[in-house]
């Protein structure tokens, strides 16, 4: 008798047809990185994957977290034997103690001769029979479903041993994006949501060294640390952005400065992106949360981009947002009160409805690209 990890693995990944040995590949090679430094073994068994661990708990907490992963289940495996299945089957209930039950058969392996059925009925009796309290069987809503998988060797578990995982895709699958993270609440989760669907994750801060303290730019590292727990490994690039800032408040209008400074945001991403061989940018803005998230805001900005731009948070409310803030760990880090560049150079009464053509022309007086190419040159890259 053993105790084992079932990985359950997103039904998505059964739906890519031919592709599907690559996204299982990319997934089973994840989970062993994130296994690292545990005493482990990874069994296939008729295409269904376990973990044996010494620390099963921890391999448990580990394997959860990986993206593609949609559940994970402790289990018995034992002997392909009727007799051993059933006195297993029984200790499980006795552990549970549920008052309604039903099992559930899966017969992978065809050298078993008893069918799904048959087992399950077998079984479901043994256990009534020897069960020592009220037991029924209910087979619409039970308290607990027995499962019992079938395949070279045979696997029994409850409906309480199976804990939710993260779910998504396996990180990498997906391309690439430079994330623009702030010290915010907003963008590491955005972050973490393109992550979670396969996208492998740069990120991008513009720093206003004097104006932002390096309290500020730690804070970003911090959370470019705790995005780096879900992937691989994330790169930050810092870029410095005072001289863009003094450039548009010496040369425009004052009430221009937020929704300029985004352009400029936006170009720096881009440079950084096509340099670095990235094929996107994400944010982590939301429509209508502040006054340069309006549809002009984005259409403003967007223009600058030379590639798509994705947004994943714009149509989700700040109290959602901020539940998966603290679900996925930021949030306390996010809250801490250091300011970021936008809150120094806000204007008092900001544009919220640029207009494309007149932004275009306000910065004609600007040496955009020189700008640019001279913080692309002088951004500093931190790698977690
Ligand atoms: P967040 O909570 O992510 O800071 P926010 O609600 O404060 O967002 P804004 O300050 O308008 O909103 O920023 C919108 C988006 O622009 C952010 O989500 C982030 O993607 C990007 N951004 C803003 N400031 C910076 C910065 N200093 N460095 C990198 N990206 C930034
Ligand atoms: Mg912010």
């Amino acid at each position: 008798m053993n105790q084992l990890i079932l990985v359950k693995y997103a039904a998505e990944i059964f739906l890519k047809g031919l592709n599907r040995g690559k996204f299982e590949r990319k997934l089973l090679n994840n989970i062993k990185q994130k296994l690292e430094g545990l005493d482990y073994e990874i069994i296939n068994d008729q295409n269904r994957w376990f973990i044996k661990a010494n620390n099963i708990d921890e391999a448990v907490e580990r394997v959860r977290k990986v993206f593609g992963v949609a559940e994970v289940c402790t289990v018995t495996q034992v002997e392909r034997d009727l007799n051993i299945i059933k006195e297993q089957a029984l200790k499980k209930i006795n552990e549970v103690k549920p008052k309604t039950f039903k099992v559930e058969t899966n017969r992978a392996n065809k050298k078993f001769t008893m069918n799904s059925l048959e087992v399950s009925r077998d079984v479901g009796g043994y256990i009534l029979h020897h069960y020592e309290g009220d037991l029924d069987v209910q087979v619409k809503n039970p308290e607990c479903v027995l499962n019992i998988e079938i395949r070279e060797h045979a696997y029994i578990f409850t409906s309480a041993d199976k804990i939710k995982a993260v779910g998504g895709l396996p990180y990498g699958i997906n391309g690439s994006t430079m994330l623009m993270l702030s010290g915010g609440i907003d963008s590491p989760v955005a972050g973490y949501l393109m992550a979670k669907r396969g996208v492998e994750l740069n990120c991008v801060y513009y720093h206003s060294h004097p104006y932002t303290s390096e309290r500020a730019k730690d804070k970003v590292k911090d959370l470019a640390k705790i995005l780096a727990q879900y992937t691989e490994r994330v790169n930050l690039y810092i870029v410095p952005f005072t001289e863009i800032q003094m450039a548009i408040i010496e040369g425009c209008r004052e009430d221009e400065l937020t929704i300029l400074m985004r352009r400029f945001m936006m170009r720096c991403a881009c440079a950084l992106a096509e340099k670095n061989g990235v094929q996107s940018i994400s944010s982590g803005e939301s429509i209508g949360q502040v006054a340069s998230q309006t549809m002009e805001g984005l259409i403003v900005s967007t223009d600058c981009a030379d590639r798509p731009v994705f947004r994943p948070l714009i149509t989700m409310d700040k109290g959602d947002i901020m539940d998966i803030a603290r679900e996925i760990g930021t949030y306390e880090t996010s809250i801490l009160p250091y300011e970021d560049c936008c809150t120094i150079f806000v204007p008092k009464h900001p544009k919220t409805k640029p207009q494309l053509e007149a932004m275009r022309k306000s910065e004609s007086v600007l040496d955009v690209e020189a700008l640019v190419n001279k913080a692309i040159e002088e951004t500093e890259l931190v790698v977690f």
